[in-house]
């Protein structure tokens, strides 16, 4: 069954803001050794667009965080179901994640790969839901601002669809 999108964010306007950050990203990075590291599956599309725009050389990998389930509220108790395939420690890390809605899975994930002495660590997202925070996470890099609506498209999900919308919808359900 499809249920209704309507569009919040354009494709033109994705395109544009993640050309952007990665603009921005490239000049704090220039000097570095940047390491990207995409939260699956929500970050592939973004991790990957952001990746193609970046001027300067990166490494990437990927790691899976459980906290959802099916449902659209966060349970707030996070686990890591794919860890990463590399060392991070020494490295200039940038986690890359679709959205952050309570705050628990980038905070739990800070916590944990910080144990990894990296470099340094920071955060991006594309899309975050101040209003919804519960657990404070500093996010360095944000794409976009936006309202408390379940929203999917761009990697984001509803029950497993509509990951491939090529702009930012919200599912009316
Ligand atoms: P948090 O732990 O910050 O509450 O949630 C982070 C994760 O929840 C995101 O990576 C994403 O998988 C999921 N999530 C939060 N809000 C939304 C939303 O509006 N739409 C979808 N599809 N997933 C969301």
């Amino acid at each position: 069954m499809a249920e209704k999108v309507s569009i919040l964010i354009s494709e033109q306007e994705v395109a544009d803001r993640i050309a952007a950050m990665a603009a921005q990203i490239s000049e704090a990075y220039r000097d570095k050794d940047l390491h990207l590291i995409c939260v699956l599956k929500g970050g592939t599309f973004f991790m990957t667009e952001l990746s193609k725009h970046l001027s300067i050389p990166c490494s990437l990998d990927f790691m899976a965080l459980s906290s959802y389930g099916d449902g659209t509220k966060s349970s707030g108790n996070v686990k890591i179901v794919k860890d990463l395939d590399e060392s991070i420690e020494g490295k200039d890390v940038l986690v890359v994640e679709d959205i952050v809605d309570s705050g628990h899975t980038l905070n739990y994930l800070c916590r944990r790969l910080n144990e990894r002495s990296p470099r340094s660590l920071k955060l991006c997202t594309l899309l975050d839901k101040p209003d919804r925070r519960e657990v404070f996470v500093h996010v360095d890099y944000i794409g976009f601002q936006i309202p408390d609506a379940f929203v999917v498209g761009y990697g984001l999900d509803y029950q497993q669809k509509y990951r491939n919308l090529p702009f930012i919808g919200v599912v009316e359900l």
